[in-house]
């Protein structure tokens, strides 16, 4: 992510992330022609503009000689192990599918959950308050939830409004106990939520040869482990499409494998899977969803497991992300008539739409990159990461950016978060809008796709920035 100027110089302007390229995968656009016509700059250009024109506005701060720079750290973390799934969807934000191949090698997944717990928020308040306990009880919502018995009938609205709030730590209450102290957090449990492609599926091939079932089911439960001893104090989501649930038995199998290393005493045993019911899911082949979540939730039962979580389209409404950053033609929600791929009446929607998710019509972007407290010796700022498939840390909303080797460099990616000024300003209120209109008026051929009294506040505008990629047709070279 970063913008060509500052500290980590211009190479990483070139390095969209794996995901960004996947993305950009798609029938070619032609900002390099147009760049070589005269007609537009190169939005790696672009960005490295802005950024100057920003800090003569005096709308980036600098930190001066000596300054105390915010200590990073790791709040919560997405880990994408692979990009693989069994399943391929029009909506992926990481367009997954039978057809990936990127995998994390298992070494390299144990030393990024190592990494996240010598950075993590847990070890940092350690370092500024001194031994304690962090400390979070759930909300009254989220204990209900995760003592269900049976999968309910139906994913009705308030279900998934509950669902969505507990998967957010809404109502959480966290505290840093010491020996002397208490100390109120306002920050609830920190997580990792194992996503991206199909857990299931991960590690699909290792040194070129393909893994079997079982092998795979090793290293899966192997991971969780390592979840679990590294990072007791998180919570540990295992996001998945439940396809693999053909039959009770082979629910039993796979739960069974990724619950052995969750519930152990020493470890902690704070796991719970999260099934993804979209309508846009088959369900196993020849069964339904509501018999893949009956065979989920027994298997959950019977190894000990919280009842899982279930995770559907919010609202009945969806900002379709995969295809909107291929297609990225409409400003504000166009309503799409969809298919009922799950053909399941658990979870019907009745609407979508396809957009770049506009800034401010929907209230911010959602993606919450993180959040930052002083303490008496400065300021820690943690963040919310990725970890994408090669190890990469990942920044921001679409997972776009690339904020470099996290497997092996941890501390210079996180470094890179507090110092980048692109990262800057998207993190602040008060900069992450006049950043992007700056973008616009400084390059009025980039394509604005929002609506509104801040047009360019939409995800397609961050997302030519993050990625230097210039979507749509430009007229005119900028003066
Ligand atoms: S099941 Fe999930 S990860 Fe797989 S393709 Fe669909 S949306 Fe992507």
């Amino acid at each position: 992510m970063q913008r060509g100027e500052g500290r980590y110089g211009p190479s990483r302007m070139e390095n969209a992330t794996e995901i960004g390229s996947t993305l950009a995968a798609r029938p070619a656009h032609d900002n390099e022609r147009l760049w070589s016509e005269g007609k537009a700059w190169r939005m790696t250009e672009l960005t490295a503009r802005v950024v100057k024109v920003m800090r003569e506005r005096g709308m980036l701060p600098s930190f001066a000689a000596g300054t105390v720079l915010p200590l990073p750290a790791v709040n919560k973390v997405e880990f994408y192990p692979t990009f693989r799934c069994n399943d391929s969807c029009d909506h992926c934000i990481t367009r997954s599918g039978p057809d990936r191949e990127e995998t994390l090698d298992p070494e390299d997944a144990a030393t990024s959950i190592e990494n996240v717990a010598t950075f993590s928020v847990v070890a940092r308040m350690r370092r500024l308050y001194g031994e304690g306990d962090f400390r979070c009880k759930p909300s009254v919502q989220c204990i209900e939830l995760g003592r269900r018995q049976r999968p309910p009938a139906k994913l009705d609205d308030p279900l998934k409004k509950a669902y969505a709030e507990c998967l957010q730590g809404k109502g959480n209450v966290a505290e840093w106990v010491t020996h002397s102290e208490r100390i109120r957090l306002n920050y609830g449990r920190p997580s990792v939520r194992i996503s991206g492609g199909e857990f299931y599926m991960w590690p699909f091939r290792l040194a070129g040869r393909k893994l079997s079932e079982d092998e795979r089911l090793r290293h899966q439960s192997q991971l969780v482990g390592e979840i679990r001893f590294r990072l007791p104090d998180y919570d540990t989501w295992i996001l998945t499409n439940g396809r693999f649930a053909t039959s009770r038995d082979r629910a039993d199998k796979v739960v069974g494998h990724w619950a052995r290393n969750a519930n152990s005493l020493e470890a902690g045993g704070r796991t719970r899977l999260c099934i993804s019911v979209d309508i846009f899911h088959r369900p196993p082949a020849g069964g339904t969803v509501e018999e893949m979540l009956e065979s989920i939730w027994r298997a959950s039962h019977r190894h000990g497991l919280g009842a899982p979580f279930l995770y559907g389209i919010s609202n009945n409404r969806i900002g379709y992300l995969g295809r909107a950053f291929e297609q990225f033609r409409v400003g504000v929600l166009e309503p799409h008539e969809i298919k009922n791929a799950s053909c399941s009446t658990f979870n019907p929607a009745s609407c979508m739409s396809v957009d770049p998710i506009d800034l401010v019509c929907q209230g911010g972007c959602r993606e919450v990159k993180g959040f930052y407290f002083e303490h008496a010796g400065g300021c820690l700022l943690a963040n919310n990461i990725v970890i994408s498939p090669s190890g990469r840390m990942v920044y921001c909303c679409a997972c776009l950016g690339d904020y470099g080797d996290f497997v092996n460099e941890p501390a210079r990616c996180l470094e890179r978060v507090v110092l980048d000024p692109v990262s800057i300003m998207l993190r602040r209120t008060e900069t992450a809008i006049p950043f992007l209109e700056t973008a616009v008026e400084l390059d009025p051929t980039v394509q604005v796709f929002g609506a509104g009294p801040h047009p360019a506040v939409t995800a397609s505008t961050c997302y030519q920035m993050m990625t230097g990629e210039r979507i749509g047709s430009a007229v005119g070279r900028p003066t």
